[in-house]
């Protein structure tokens, strides 16, 4: 309980200091001491970048601002895009309540979807959007667990410009064989799965499931494909690709294993979601076909609270393993846990020191939080970059990201769209 008050003291501090999003964005000119582009892996000294209507109009040397325009001083600060993360679960907060190990750990999320409403999901979820924005996450692709389409009324509620948030792509409820990802069901309550998880078994409940989600609001579709003894097959998963493909959508694969993974690669999803234990064969076949791998890579202290310690060298492995084979990588994250002192978006940044001690360079971490995001989730004319005619989602930090990827770690000046949240 105190607990819960203290976060509660942190959230409204952090509203008091932000406050809401403005109404209109106004004409900017943000003077950047040196502009990044992680695209090329270079910095520019001494660039200016005029916004408009919440969008980049120009960028080139410093100049002076049009009459009317709020200039923005970042001249002794790295300005780059804002960053991404390509999974988390705004609207799911579980704590371990003893025990350890993965099965222990979906335990919790049991005991939090049966036991919170989806009113209270959104609320969350709120509260969590807001935090990862000010560490500097202007979008997010949300996959799932948010009981009753919590995410969609999250997105819409930010989108509309009533609570503060990164651009939000939901995944609405996760599709999965019966039983979802809960092994602790009983015969006489295997309803307890849903709405947390939309069974589908048939190619028919696929099919349906896929246009459920569309319905209510999902912008992708995420899968688990080995999360029970029974997997999806190659021909289930290509059943669900073309159903989303019909509705513009992509398809995010949990796969906790080796033969989850070649599944959901044979069957062309877009991303492959953990894959802690992909082989190198397997990784190399999702190099071939373009397939990102969002490792969501815990950190020690991550892997810890979730009860799964070992997790973090095994990431750390496979890391090293994907990096040498080259595999198209987006970050992404999984953070579902509190910790005292730590917001979402703290906890969600900090993964970026299990990519270091894999032995990625910081171009490469800076790329895999912007452009390649941006890619999985077919944004890269629109985010990711800060090229004129994209959306102002600019971040800034004290430190070069290119030379030294901890400074993602410290960014202190947040916009979106064009609209300051940080200053
Ligand atoms: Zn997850």
């Amino acid at each position: 309980m105190a607990c819960r008050r203290r976060r509660a003291a942190r959230v409204l501090a952090l509203a008091a200091l932000v406050g809401l999003p403005a109404q209109a964005a106004p004409t900017v000119v943000v003077h950047a001491g040196w502009l990044v582009d992680p695209a090329a892996g270079t910095a520019s000294a001494n660039q200016s970048v005029l916004v408009e209507d919440g969008r980049i109009r120009s960028v080139g040397p410093h100049r002076q601002a049009p009459p009317g325009a709020t200039v923005i001083d970042l001249s002794n600060r790295y300005v780059f895009p804002g960053l991404m993360d390509v999974h988390t679960h705004l609207c799911l907060s579980v704590k371990l309540q003893g025990g350890h190990g993965y099965a222990e750990a979906l335990k919790a999320v049991l005991s939090a979807t049966v036991l919170e409403t989806t009113a209270r999901r959104a609320l969350m979820g709120a509260a969590h959007a807001r935090e990862m924005l000010a560490a500097g996450f202007t979008t997010v692709r949300d996959v799932g667990n948010a009981g009753n389409y919590a995410d969609t009324d999250l997105r819409k509620s930010i989108e509309e410009g009533w609570i503060a948030g990164p651009t939000i792509l939901n995944a609405g409820r996760i599709i999965a064989p019966l039983g979802g990802q809960f092994h602790a069901l009983q015969p006489e309550r295997p309803e307890l799965g849903e709405p947390e998880y939309l069974y589908a078994d048939t190619p028919e409940e696929m099919r349906r499931a896929v246009r459920k989600n569309v319905l209510f609001g999902a912008k992708l579709i995420k899968i688990v494909v080995d999360d029970q003894p029974y997997l999806y097959s190659v021909e289930d998963v290509r059943t669900l690709v073309a159903e989303a493909a019909r509705a513009g959508m992509k398809v995010a694969a949990h796969c906790a294993t080796d033969a989850g993974a070649r599944i959901a690669a044979e069957g062309g999803v877009a991303s492959i979601e953990h894959a802690y234990d992909a082989s190198t064969e397997t990784l190399e076949l999702m190099k071939r076909k373009g397939i990102f791998l969002v490792g969501t890579d815990y950190t020690q202290t991550a892997a810890h609270e979730m009860g799964m310690d070992d997790y973090h060298a095994r990431v750390v492995a496979r890391l090293k393993r994907a990096r040498a084979v080259g595999v198209p990588i987006a970050f992404g994250t999984d953070v579902l846990f509190p910790m005292e002192g730590e917001t979402r978006g703290s906890l969600a940044v900090a993964f970026v020191e299990t990519y270091q001690e894999a032995g990625f360079p910081a171009p490469a971490i800076l790329r895999m939080m912007t452009v390649d995001a941006a890619r999985l989730l077919g944004l890269e004319k629109e985010r990711g970059t800060l090229q004129p005619g994209a959306a102002a989602d600019l971040v800034a930090s004290d430190g070069n990201p290119l030379l030294d990827a901890s400074a993602l770690r410290r960014i202190s000046f947040v916009m979106k769209d064009g609209r300051v949240f940080r200053p």
